[in-house]
């Protein structure tokens, strides 16, 4: 606490990410980040991008990496924001969108952001709780379900975090469809590694906004670069934001390195099918030794065991070098988020699982 502080800055409950230690040789499966490289032209094109030109501001719109964004998305330029991690994008979406008098629904169980940035923007908010099950049910976010009136926004990965669990594209569509006075966010981190994007239900929803990362599947968690696929008049909404916040988001590297990835379709088709097949390696061998293990879409897996402490389990595979992430939150705290790493990652996790479940 400081007398200088503005009065919100002390009652905001910050983020926190997943450690990044500073120790290598470590089995690091605790912040979803994918075990194989980016596409060698983008890093070719971020090579290329450091010569003279870094003296100059970059393009404040973006464009190429907008014409990108929208190639592999199947939409226009004009639907596609761009943002310094979708992080950033997510920031803008509760500034631009979520201020309103009616609550924000979003699930009890998902990315432990929505709640901070509540914080910071004054959003008031309502979990909806999952399932018994860990799923999302359409129903609880019909405007009438529970007799608690429309929501002011809604918000929600699909697949969820941290559960994996991924929706169908018309549960998705209901969703959207039945709440028109607000705007309905899916946040499509994970998408790539199992589940249908929304993107392509842009053009019949005026209030569906879809938010992807280059963070996961396209292995650029370092280079901090997101976007949000919508109507016209939403992605105007998220401009008017950016540009009365900072007008260069994205640095000259950054949009040449992010361009060439989203370009480079073969390095990403390779790269994602290989986090699947190791993902389902990786939930056999888990369900070997005993672990339920949700169903997952994602480039991790939520397993807990019936016999063993999750924390204890966390404790067990870091003293093996191995870190994966635990949530001290009430319903999930038995759990293991794990990410998919590489083959012989996942065959290191799968031994040292063994030796700690079977003593
Ligand atoms: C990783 C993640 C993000 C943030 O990604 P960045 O683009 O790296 O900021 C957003 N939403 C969910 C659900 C995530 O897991």
């Amino acid at each position: 606490m400081s007398r200088y502080w503005s009065p919100v800055v002390g009652t905001l409950s910050p983020y926190v990410p997943g450690e990044q230690p500073k120790l290598t040789n470590l089995v690091k499966l605790n912040t979803n980040e994918n075990p194989y490289g980016p596409s060698p032209r983008a890093l070719q094109a971020m090579r290329d991008a450091c010569d003279d030109s870094m003296r100059l501001y970059p393009d404040p719109a973006s464009d190429r990496l907008r014409q990108a964004a929208a190639a592999s998305a199947g939409v226009s330029p004009d639907q596609v924001f761009v943002g310094n991690g979708s992080d950033e994008v997510l920031a803008h979406v509760f500034q631009a969108f979520f201020q309103q008098p009616a609550p924000l629904r979003f699930p009890d169980i998902s990315y432990s952001f929505y709640p901070v940035y509540c914080g910071l923007y004054g959003v008031v908010h309502e979990p909806v709780p999952l399932t018994d099950d860990f799923r999302i049910d359409p129903d609880d976010y019909l405007p009438d379900a529970g007799g608690r009136g429309p929501a002011g926004g809604i918000i929600f990965p699909n697949p969820n975090a941290p559960t994996g669990r991924a929706l169908e594209l018309d549960e998705v569509e209901r969703i959207v469809a039945a709440n028109p006075q607000c705007v309905v966010v899916v946040d499509e981190a994970y998408v790539d590694f199992g589940a249908q994007s929304a993107a392509p239900l842009v053009g019949r929803h005026e209030n569906l906004l879809v938010v992807q990362t280059l963070s996961k599947s396209r292995s650029l968690a370092g280079l901090r670069v997101g976007f949000a696929i919508g109507h016209e008049a939403l992605i105007d909404g998220l401009q008017r934001v950016k540009n009365s916040f900072n007008s260069y988001p994205i640095d000259r590297v950054a949009e040449a390195g992010a361009a060439a990835a989203l370009d480079d379709v073969g390095h990403f088709e390779r790269t994602r099918k290989a986090v699947m097949e190791t993902r389902a390696r990786m939930t056999a061998g888990l369900q070997d030794l005993g672990f339920e293990v949700l169903p997952s879409a994602a480039n991790f897996v939520f397993a807990r065991h019936p016999g063993h402490d999750a924390a204890g389990l966390a404790a067990g595979l870091r003293e093996r070098s191995i870190i994966v992430r635990h949530f001290r939150h009430p319903r999930i705290d038995q759990f293991l988020r794990i990410t998919v790493g590489t083959e012989p990652q996942c065959t290191t996790l799968l031994e040292a699982l063994r030796a700690l479940v079977q003593g």
